[in-house]
């Protein structure tokens, strides 16, 4: 399973401008800790979800044919003439937000914005699109941690899943939100698995999906860690196999790209649906003395 650089989806470029806007609006909205409150930004933008309005059936006609359109690939809309923010109601209730800021971003982003007066985002370029996606999910994910709040409270710190579920509730987001975003924030080395589980309970083995790392792991242990999946018989697999357990400490060792053994500690939690895996390389005793005796001759130089 090959790292994706967290911070190198699709948004190299227009990072910086995502934070801006995102500081703009929040700034306008009076926003200033956690949670942030997504009815004032919609009412900021002027825009409505349909949970807070009566949805005409002018409106509805179009929502509808929009989804027959779309079949199942499609979760959440916004409708820039009427204003108007649709998302899937049968998703986790956390997801819908995320999916509603997502759906503003579209809306704040003058490139975005721009573009989906003349058309829906349905009907853009695949690669376009697969950019303003991720422009879109860069945007929800600093809007709801608030784009350096989470920072300054959590980077250099390492935090296991079970106090990433804390800071979840702080900013009332997915716990898979939260990870994404520690890993975005952690200048520490750090990566995260989403892995599925496959195949019969008792005997299943977890296929991973999709690794996001941050720079300073990829810089030690290039961008291949695991394989592609966890087979049946791999000690991580109990999470997904044990009906009573869906946390799991581990310390495993993996090997790095150069063929290097390192230890590292996987922090696992099962949500009933997917796994996600914490990896954070063990601070090796040789390590800690290598980096005394460094500090040592520097203050003996000086
Ligand atoms: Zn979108």
């Amino acid at each position: 399973l090959v790292l994706v650089r967290s911070g190198r989806e699709h948004v190299d470029d227009s990072e910086a401008e995502i934070r801006r806007e995102v500081r703009r609006m929040l700034e306008a909205c009076g926003i200033d800790e956690p949670p942030t409150p997504l009815d004032r930004l919609l009412e900021y933008r002027r825009l409505t979800s349909e949970q807070r309005t009566e949805i005409t059936p002018g409106v509805l006609g179009r929502v509808s044919r929009f989804f027959k359109r779309m079949g199942s690939k499609i979760r959440g809309l916004l409708d820039t003439e009427a204003r108007l923010i649709v998302v899937d109601p049968f998703l986790h209730p956390s997801r819908q937000i995320f999916l509603r800021h997502h759906e503003v971003a579209h809306d704040v982003l003058p490139w975005h914005r721009d573009a989906l007066v003349y058309t829906s985002e349905w009907d853009l370029l695949p690669s376009v699109r697969t950019a303003f996606e991720a422009e879109a999910n860069r945007f929800a994910g600093h809007a709801i941690f608030q784009v350096d709040h989470m920072a300054h409270a959590y980077r250099g710190r390492r935090l296991k899943i079970t106090e990433l579920a804390g800071v979840a509730a702080q900013y009332g987001a997915s716990l898979s939100a939260t990870a994404r975003q520690y890993i975005l924030i952690q200048d520490i080395p750090a990566a995260l698995v989403i892995g599925r589980p496959a195949g019969q309970l008792g005997s299943r083995e977890i296929v991973l999906r999709l690794a996001l790392a941050n720079d300073a792991f990829v810089r030690r242990f290039g961008t291949t860690i695991f394989g592609s999946h966890f087979e049946t018989n791999h000690p991580l697999t109990a999470v997904v196999n044990t009906p009573s357990l869906t946390l799991l400490d581990m310390e495993m060792t993996v090997t790095d790209a150069n063929g290097a053994a390192i230890q590292v500690i996987t922090d696992t939690v099962f949500t009933g649906y997917e796994t996600l895996t914490l990896v954070h390389p063990v601070r090796t005793r040789g390590r800690i003395l290598a980096r005394i005796k460094s500090t040592r001759t520097r203050l003996l130089r000086g």
